[in-house]
């Protein structure tokens, strides 16, 4: 990869692939560069639309749209998966830098193709079997091949919790998912773990420290986040190796945001990646010293990385829509809680608020976890999204 100049040379255009909150918040991380950034996505209100240079309305399911899209840029990344790969392909065989490569997104965006490939490189992930359907699902478990309860996964197009059904009962059997999907094992999980880990071209790697996630019960959203993550030396050590092996087996360039488990009986398993910035490290704006998003860049740019440091516990909470909301957002509460000191708001500008949409996400720094922690719920329950 050639070594891109694009600090403060508005010769070289960095092109993002989506405007949402990834997308923002990377343009805020370019901007302290004076990087010149251009963000394609559905619409002009999208959060990135007026921090960018430049702005594309595009579709980037489609493939002439991301390939009129990435020749117009010097760089390209994205901030989701779900982009036209076959366009990314030939962008790359005809020299644009494209981060992540189409290549690791092909397995990323395929939870069994996924799997395998961590088989393939000795990573630690459960047991799975595929399915092409429901019905097949409900054969093996019908057959007693496949025993309850289990995790059903869609194979593609999952995120923040859709495409994921934990089947205990034969009532959970009605609601399979009727997809090419994988069935895996469930796991006694203690703590949701996450390890963003970067690396660039030279092969050098830089991780974040571990971050503990608790989830929200409807939703399926991160509600809180941790760091540190409280976990032990000897634990945390072994989630950064685990996430410094993941990058080096995708041989990647840029940021990887690796998910774990971490079972009741101390064992750690691999749940899924992300190779791009991602919702488990909002936190490190604020608290780290540097933020996922001035990484990611360093990375993708051929720069030398920044030694991620904690410099103060923090506690990330997301922004969500209200419950019975649905329409024009409005924000209540946000001077009660700035009053509470070393709160950092994020709103994130998108126009409508939807139940559990994510809106925007607080971070809270203190010395002390467990009080950072009280002023997390003290957001929560105060910092109202709603109509
Ligand atoms: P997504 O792509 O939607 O993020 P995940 O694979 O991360 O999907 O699953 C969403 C959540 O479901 C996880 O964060 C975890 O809480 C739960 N989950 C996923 N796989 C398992 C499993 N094998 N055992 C127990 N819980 C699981």
């Amino acid at each position: 990869m050639k070594h891109l100049p694009l600090f403060g040379n508005h010769e070289y255009t960095l092109g993002i692939l989506g405007g949402g909150q990834l997308g923002k918040m990377l343009c805020q991380a370019a901007s302290n560069w004076d990087i010149k950034t251009a963000v394609m996505d559905k619409a002009r209100d999208f959060p990135a639309a007026h921090l960018c240079h430049r702005f594309v309305v595009g579709d980037f399911s489609r493939y002439e749209d991301v390939y009129a899209f990435g020749k117009s840029v010097d760089l390209l990344t994205i901030e989701i998966e779900n982009i036209n790969i076959e366009a990314l392909e030939r962008l790359e065989s005809e020299g644009v830098a494209v981060h992540p490569s189409p290549k690791t997104l092909r397995i990323v965006r395929d939870k069994v193709k996924q799997k395998e490939f961590y088989q393939e490189h000795g990573l630690p992930v459960t047991t799975f079997r595929t399915f092409e359907n429901a019905a097949e699902v409900k054969r093996a478990v019908d057959d007693g091949s496949l025993s309850l309860p289990f995790v059903q996964k869609s194979r593609s197009e999952g995120y923040d919790g859709r495409g994921v059904l934990i089947v205990r009962t034969d009532e959970d059997i009605k609601n399979l998912i009727d997809e090419p999907c994988l069935a895996e094992k469930l796991v006694d999980i203690a703590v949701e773990i996450a390890v963003i880990a970067a690396r660039n071209h030279h092969g050098e790697i830089r991780t974040f420290p571990p971050v503990a996630m608790h989830f929200h019960p409807e939703a399926n959203l991160v509600e809180y986040l941790y760091a540190p993550a409280g976990l032990g030396p000897a634990i945390e050590q072994e989630a950064i190796q685990l996430a410094q092996a993941t990058i080096e087996a995708f041989d990647m360039t840029g940021l990887l945001a690796v998910e774990m488990f971490l079972t009741e009986d101390g064992n750690i398993l691999l749940n899924e990646v992300a190779p791009r910035p991602h919702n488990s490290g909002h936190h490190t704006i604020e608290s780290c010293s540097v933020s996922q998003f001035s990484q990611h860049i360093l990375a993708i740019s051929g720069m030398p990385l920044i030694r991620p440091e904690l410099l103060s516990p923090a506690v990330m909470t997301n922004l969500l829509g209200a419950e019975d909301y649905s329409g024009p957002v409005q924000y209540e509460g946000i001077d009660q809680c700035l009053q509470k000191g070393n709160v950092h708001i994020h709103l994130y500008g998108k126009k409508e608020t939807r139940p559990f949409r994510k809106m925007g996400h607080v971070t809270v720094l203190d010395r002390h976890l467990p009080r950072a922690i009280e002023k997390a719920k003290f957001v929560q329950e105060h910092l109202i999204v709603r109509t």
